[in-house]
């Protein structure tokens, strides 16, 4: 039995509890709770369904041995549930082969639950993508932007156009990391011939255009192949409202927002130099707002870190040309949320909307993850309100990767427990799960 405001997306009840048996949620209530073998009393912290991260990067820089220390930051964080991106050294996620092997570390290492996206390579490989759905992927990734010809490859138009097609008939989704390739080398070329390599130079090679030109090439493709095609991060309000006119015109079409495109502007990346690097850029104070705007009237499906862990030293050139492209957030996530929804004199049921359950349905997973409903996985995050700092050194991933863009910056909430499955895994201060102790949550086929 756990006691403490119950804040769902729909509701918040200040003396309420939720009951556990085994690893689900038995009952949901307000008042005087039933009586229970323990009961923990978290009276006056806020209970939100534990978070589901639908967009990270746990092992771009480490391999598959990243999962362990990213989801220890999941479980000091409160988001119980992550999805992985593909794209992981020394190989991505192309086939059910590789799945599996994924998968078994997953099961071996992971400190949260874990679903995962699969990919395919940067010529053919769209055989493979029947074999990755039956393996219970969540969704595919693909990009029309190439870091690198292997790990994360740009998709030719006719090689996304068959992979749409092939892709639809599976019913899930296709999240695509989306830049116009031509634009940003073009500009990023005339940067460094003029010499012109300062943080800022960042966002004006990555223009806002190099953006909706990606968005409306994929959109396209989405209503011609009927497959659900959805932005793996818009730092535009432009962005949703384009995905919501395709969908006015039959397509299935979405996007989501990652946490620093609700906060940071252009001044931040000023202020942080490579730390503040990530693709898309930030943009100004005014997106920001827009940006609000949409989340606010529901464009948006659901909001993500884009968690990519870096070590520092890929953080620090003065050539921002030079710095890996991605920031951590995972373990800032939920008191971040909190924050910018309260200065805001917004309500934490947004973040029940937007940080779990939304994401939870777009990935197949909910109701077992992403709510709190009597038979869902008892997942949950316990927030306590506050005047907080966050402190990058408490980051509970290697020493390397201990930096965030948030150091330093006023918190509203702590996290003061979270619980996957039933069990305590944080207690506040310490993690107090195991490697392994996350599973692989397979996305159910349909029907
Ligand atoms: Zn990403």
């Amino acid at each position: 039995m756990i006691i403490g405001e119950v804040v769902t997306s729909d509701s918040s009840i200040t003396h309420g509890y939720v009951a556990v048996r085994g690893e689900t949620i038995a009952a949901i209530g307000e008042g005087t709770p039933p009586p229970a073998v323990e009961t923990i009393d978290h009276g006056g912290k806020l209970i939100l369904p534990g978070l589901v991260d639908g967009h990270m990067h746990t092992s771009s820089s480490t391999g598959w041995p990243g999962i362990e220390t990213a989801t220890r930051c999941a479980a000091a964080g409160g988001v119980t549930t992550c999805v992985d991106m593909p794209y992981d050294v020394p190989r991505p996620v192309t086939d059910a082969a590789i799945l599996a092997d994924k998968i078994g570390w997953v099961e071996r290492t992971a400190y949260v639950d874990m679903a995962l996206y699969g990919t395919i390579t940067k010529t053919g490989g769209i055989e493979a993508i029947p074999g990755l759905a039956a393996g219970g992927i969540s969704a595919f990734k693909l990009s029309t932007y190439e870091y690198d010809a292997v790990r994360f490859p740009r998709i030719d138009h006719p090689t996304m156009l068959a992979a749409f097609r092939e892709i639809a008939k599976t019913g899930l989704p296709c999240a695509i990391h989306n830049e116009d390739q031509e634009l940003v080398e073009m500009l990023t070329a005339q940067a460094r011939a003029a010499g012109q390599t300062d943080p800022i130079m960042h966002c004006r090679t990555r223009p806002p255009l190099a953006e909706t030109m990606a968005d409306l090439e994929i959109f396209e493709m989405a209503l011609e192949t009927g497959a659900h095609v959805h932005i793996a991060h818009s730092s535009l309000a432009r962005g949703f409202e384009i995905a919501e006119m395709f969908r006015g015109m039959g397509a299935q079409t979405t996007g989501e927002a990652c946490i620093q495109y609700l906060c940071m502007t252009e001044d931040d990346i000023v202020r942080l130099g490579g730390r503040g690097k990530c693709n898309p850029p930030f943009r100004t104070a005014e997106e920001v707002e827009r940006m609000w705007q949409a989340l606010l009237d529901g464009k948006i499906a659901y909001v993500s870190t884009d968690h990519a862990p870096w070590p520092i030293e890929r953080k620090q050139s003065a050539d921002i040309f030079a710095n890996g492209a991605g920031l951590t957030g995972l373990q800032s996530f939920a008191p971040l949320m909190f924050s910018l929804l309260d200065e805001r004199g917004l309500p934490p049921t947004l973040m029940a909307t937007y940080c779990a359950e939304q994401s939870a349905k777009l990935h197949g997973l909910y109701p077992r993850k992403g709510a709190i409903r009597v038979g869902s996985d008892c997942d949950l995050l316990v927030l306590e309100r506050g005047e907080f700092t966050f402190d990058e050194a408490a980051i509970q991933d290697r020493p390397e990767t201990r930096w965030s863009p948030y150091h330093g910056r006023a918190m509203r909430a702590r996290v003061a427990a979270t619980v996957l499955r039933g069990n305590l895994i944080w207690d506040g201060e310490q993690v107090l799960a195991e490697p392994g102790t996350g599973r692989f949550v397979r996305r159910p086929p349909r029907g």
